[in-house]
């Protein structure tokens, strides 16, 4: 792809924005970037930018500049569908994401892992197997350093492992990972996209370039997942955790790895990662590790050492026999069912936030069997408490630090409070993260 002296736009200018926007400069295109709001966060780097000839455009997008460009580049967090972008479209100019830009220089094999939960822990675990088998590996995407980061240095690594979201999948043609692999597809992102059918859609493009060299690894336990197969013209591996797959992975309380004739198990008891959901994402990455020639004893030693990352299920702390769960990460219902699944009753369940605008129903079963008490905060309160209110003991609160204490005052020694919020973090914090920061603060006063 020739970018010299090419009028490239880059929409969004947040951290992929003006990666993307170094990339092209360092190819000698001539580089815009437009963003509807003010780029405060990032004025030093736009400054930099600035110095070296950028053009910015803040604080609202001019159709003029969208149509002046030969190329766009899109950001992860600009939806396809602001009207400027149409209008590009419509003119016939170019519109790609910043993985599909990334991918037309990526000479490394690229691993991309997608679904709607546990991609960054499969990802990360991922970056640990592969090391241990003395691999060197860029692990970056959606989460950490952009692929554009990489493609811009000297490519030196056997591997690339990224993590991959429907949006980034939105604008992309000729993106072909060698190994994808599917986890999940249950709603989320209800706010961005028109339907639950364009997210499937958006998250199915990712097999859309792969061919019979390439390897498509598949949740045969969700329908949904399952229900784009015929589609798939990858080799394809499944992992499932009710039943034996002809090939991949599965569990009968042991995890089987099926590939190319052979048959390993491993003993997955005494991993550090818990949950089914955990299972799940491990089969997946044994998978990858099988295709990709791993030594078993890598894919053993990683599965059981990887210790998983904070706010996704996180162990806080007990007081007086009762435990704390720091989950800030589950930011949709599916990430939730698989928290209740896995975690032994009673449970004191603290949800709430901002709405996606998908529903709770999902939980109903499990808030019904599982829990004794429901703690809800945030904007979303009113419209679990309508939907779930009815099947338990529920309160509402205003604060987070509320809910900690009247979950707390509800618990007996042997309970368990998860904080899983089935929806994202905006009303009230900057992030999930600072969420679970905030949460984690407030039960270590509680305790002190
Ligand atoms: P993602 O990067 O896709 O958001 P994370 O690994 O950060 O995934 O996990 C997000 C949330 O989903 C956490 O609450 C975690 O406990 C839960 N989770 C992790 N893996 C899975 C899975 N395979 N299925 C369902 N939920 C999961």
């Amino acid at each position: 792809m020739e970018l010299q002296g090419k009028n490239v736009l880059v929409v969004g200018m947040a951290r992929t924005g003006i990666a993307s926007a170094r990339f092209l400069l360092g190819r000698g295109a001539r580089v815009t970037i437009s963003d509807a709001q003010e780029a405060e966060e990032q004025a030093a780097a736009c400054r930099e930018l600035a110095g070296k000839g950028v053009v910015l455009e803040t604080g609202g997008h001019q159709l003029k500049t969208f149509l002046a460009a030969e190329l766009i580049v899109m950001s992860p967090g600009v939806p396809l569908e602001i009207a400027p972008l149409q209008a590009a479209q419509e003119r016939g100019i170019e519109i790609i994401s910043e993985i599909e830009l990334a991918y037309r220089f990526l000479k490394t094999p690229l691993i991309a892992i997608t679904g709607t939960n546990g991609k960054t822990t499969t990802t990360a675990l991922l970056g640990e197997m592969f090391r241990d088998a003395g691999k060197r590996v860029f692990v970056g995407g959606n989460i950490g350093t952009p692929l554009i980061d990489y493609v811009a240095g000297p490519q030196e690594d056997d591997f690339v492992i990224a993590e991959i979201s429907s949006f980034q999948l939105e604008a992309i043609t000729s993106f072909r990972p060698y190994v994808s692999v599917m986890l999940n597809i249950t709603e989320d992102h209800l706010d961005r996209y028109l339907s639950f059918a364009d997210y499937i859609a958006a998250k199915n493009r990712m097999f859309m370039n792969q061919g019979p060299e390439d390897t498509a690894i598949l949740n045969f336990d969700d329908s949904r997942v399952m229900a784009l197969e015929n589609e798939v013209r990858a080799q394809k591996l499944f992992f499932s955790i009710r039943q034996a797959v002809p090939a991949g992975a599965f569990y009968n309380g042991d995890l089987h790895l099926r590939y190319q004739g052979t048959e390993v198990r491993f003993t997955v008891r005494d991993a550090l990662l818990k949950g089914i959901h955990n299972i799940e994402n491990m089969m997946a990455a044994a998978a990858v590790g099988a295709v990709c020639m791993l030594p078993e004893k890598s894919i053993r030693q990683s599965l059981t050492e990887f210790a998983g990352l904070t706010h996704r299920m996180e162990f806080v702390d007990e007081i007086q026999g009762v435990a704390f769960y720091n989950d800030s990460k589950a930011t949709n219902v599916g990430a939730v069912v698989k928290s209740l699944e896995s975690l032994a009753p009673p449970l004191i369940l603290i949800a709430g936030g901002k709405d996606k605008g998908g529903s709770y129903e999902p939980l109903r079963e499990l808030i019904r069997t599982k829990t004794k008490a429901l703690v809800l905060l945030g904007e979303a309160r009113e419209k679990i408490f309508t939907e779930l209110g009815s099947e338990v003991e529920t309160e509402m609160v205003s604060s987070l630090n509320e809910a900690v204490r009247v979950a707390f005052g509800k618990a007996v020694p042997g309970d368990t409070i998860l904080f899983s919020p089935a929806c994202s973090s905006f009303d009230m914090f900057t992030s999930y993260a600072h969420r679970g920061e905030c949460f984690k603060e407030l039960v270590k006063k509680l305790k002190a």
